[in-house]
């Protein structure tokens, strides 16, 4: 009989099952337990939506049967079965084998990530046995079918005997080695402790030796007081939220206006397609403890997108269709209620866990940020004491409010400076005269800062400033030497802003330049950084910045290009396309003529 080969995705992922580490080794029970209660759960299903069927609970259970002789482990179900092409298609390929793909050769390396993350379920089997059967028959069909594979090489299909539809795995479990042990999933006690440990709450028996050995009550079922943070987190593994340990869980149980339960998680890590259009937000959505939806997208807003849970509603119907859930007015109330929990929750975590809140921020922050730009500002309130940004003061995350807090009596503005990253930040030279001030500016190094304080406008009565715009709100310390100079030296500014024509709006004295000789600042409503980040969209339209081009008039520069402009008109024009071309580098903006930039340093140099 010839042997089908794996997909190539499926073959990497059996070798990593293959050689996983040993402590990792006992989910393989929970995950081919996992699969034989949704085999029952879909037949469950079929029952509950079609009148012919009757389903006898008594009828459905899982079976644990351990054979120390043969050195077997068999698990079975009587669940909806697999007919040949299911087979096929379920066991021989990863159904998610497109993310996988995307997983660098390191990660994979690290076979606890793909666990969680791709819930490869069925494949660890091979963590424990080194050759798998399946018999399996389909509800309604008249076959039965026998899946084997030993591993990597490939598997094999042919037709067997089986009366009742249902599936029965069976694990030829390995030999000890020196270092690794295998015959404790051979021993009884053992297996109890791990399915207790991890598949307490499944819905149907799971039984040894005719004893039921789960509880059989969901875990959001349960009394708080009685679950342990082991107990939420290996719900978390076991339902495939995430492959990292959470940072928070909540657990609702409601019976006001909507009587749910819910088990929400705040994970930790940000998962690897999160910030991409692959991303899909939702809750997993029970009606009175039947699975109806895997990934309910209307129990979660975008901006708590992150959120991994599940909740079990009995005010549901559970014929109810995606597009019905939609306008259903329990759901909305409930997503609602949900929002809300979240929000204090991490108002708390903000307030009572510093660090905690800012390992959260690192991973999500930035979609709070998104939440606050996004529908014109329509969330703001609901997000804009979540928010936090890296500080002059300290380089260290402070919210908006501790900000205003530590104002400055005369500080009229929040000041903010923006750009790729807090280094390149500092060393602006717009941000010069606002911290000689002693005023704290606030570090924008993500593209949506400055878009998401645009539509915020204001914090506590306290408007946003970019150090960068034209006009700072305050007058530096003996900067009048600035304004008398603009008189006098009008005619200069007019002649270098001629030679620079459309490039710049304006040439003027700078009332904000310390040391440095020059810098760009901006009137109206987009700045530098927002240019270059409208520009570097896909079907950008050149958006420009108006740019004045600010010279410092107590520099020694000023007084060559005064020189210059009296003596030598020639010289002036290279001065001032140098200076330019100085503040476009300082500003992290693209050079134009790049050439022609190092041939004017030339001409200085001879
Ligand atoms: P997942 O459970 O995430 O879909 P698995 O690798 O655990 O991935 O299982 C792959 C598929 O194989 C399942 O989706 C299901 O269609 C099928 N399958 C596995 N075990 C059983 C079973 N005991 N009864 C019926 N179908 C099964
Ligand atoms: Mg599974």
């Amino acid at each position: 009989m010839a042997k089908k080969q794996f997909k190539a995705e499926s073959k990497r992922l059996l070798e990593l099952m293959i050689n996983s580490i040993y402590t990792q080794r006992e989910i393989f029970l929970r995950e081919l337990i996992s699969n034989a209660s949704d085999a029952i759960d879909k037949l469950y299903y079929k029952a509950l939506t079609d009148d012919k069927l009757v389903f006898n609970k008594d009828d459905y259970y899982i079976k644990v049967k351990p054979d120390k002789e043969n050195r077997t482990l068999t698990v079975s179900d009587t669940g909806i079965g697999m007919t040949k092409d299911e087979l096929e298609n379920n066991l021989g390929i990863i159904a998610k084998s497109g993310s996988l793909a995307f997983k660098q050769e390191n990660e994979l390396k690290d076979g606890h990530n793909i666990i969680g993350q791709f819930g490869v379920g069925f494949y660890s089997a091979f963590m424990v046995a080194d050759k798998v059967t399946v018999i399996t028959k389909a509800f309604g069909g008249e076959e039965a079918f026998k899946w084997e594979s030993s591993g990597a090489d490939g598997y094999t299909i042919v037709p067997c005997e089986k009366d009742a539809p249902g599936t029965e795995i069976i694990l030829k479990i390995k030999e000890n080695t020196e270092e690794d042990k295998y015959d404790e999933y051979l021993e009884e006690f053992r297996l109890r402790a791990i399915i207790k440990k991890y598949s307490d709450f499944i819905r149907y028996p799971i039984k040894m030796d005719d004893q039921t050995v789960n509880s059989m009550v969901p875990i959001w079922r349960k009394n708080k007081n009685e679950l342990t943070q082991e107990d939420y987190d290996n719900f978390y593994a076991e339902k495939h939220y995430g492959f990292d340990k959470p940072l928070k869980h909540v657990h609702i149980s409601a019976d006001g206006a909507v009587v749910y339960n819910a088990i929400l998680f705040i994970p930790e890590h940000t998962p690897f397609d999160y910030y991409t259009k692959e991303y899909e937000k939702g809750l997993e959505l029970y009606s009175n403890g039947v699975l109806i939806m895997n990934k309910c997208p209307d129990l979660l807003p975008d901006y708590f997108s992150f959120v991994k849970g599940m909740v079990d509603s009995e005010d549901l119907s559970l014929n109810i269709s995606r597009e019905m859930l939609q306008h259903d007015r329990q759901l909305s109330l409930i997503a609602k209620n949900i929002k809300n929990k979240i929000k204090s929750q991490l108002q708390s975590m903000l307030n009572d866990e510093r660090e905690k809140y800012e390992t959260f921020y690192k991973s999500f922050g930035r979609q709070l940020k998104y939440g606050v730009y996004s529908d014109f500002g329509a969330n703001k309130d609901v997000l804009q004491d979540l928010l936090m940004f890296v500080s002059s003061k300290e380089k260290k995350l402070v919210t908006l409010d501790e900000y205003v807090s530590g104002m400055r009596e005369d500080q009229k503005y929040i000041y903010y400076a923006a750009g790729e990253s807090i280094e390149r930040i500092e060393k602006l030279p717009q941000t010069e005269v606002v911290l000689e001030k002693g005023y704290e500016i606030l570090y924008f190094t993500d593209d949506i800062d400055e878009f998401a304080v645009k539509v915020l406008m204001k914090y506590k009565d306290k408007e946003f400033k970019s150090v960068s715009s034209g006009d700072l709100g305050f007058e530096a310390d003996g900067s009048d030497s600035g304004t008398d100079a603009e008189e006098k030296d009008k005619a200069l500014f007019e002649h270098m802003k001629n030679i620079l024509s459309d490039k710049v709006k304006s040439v003027r004295a700078s009332k904000r330049l310390k040391t440095h000789p020059v810098c760009l600042s901006t009137d109206g409503e987009v700045s530098i950084e927002m240019e270059k980040i409208l520009n570097a969209l896909p079907n950008s339209q050149n958006i420009k910045a108006d740019k004045i081009l600010e010279i410092n008039v107590n520099h020694e520069v000023f007084q060559s290009l005064k020189h210059a402009y009296e003596h030598d008109k020639d010289k002036l024009q290279l001065y001032t396309n140098l200076l330019y071309n100085q503040a476009l580098l300082i500003e992290g903006l693209p050079v134009q003529d790049p050439v022609e930039f190092t041939n004017d340093i030339c001409k200085i140099m001879v």
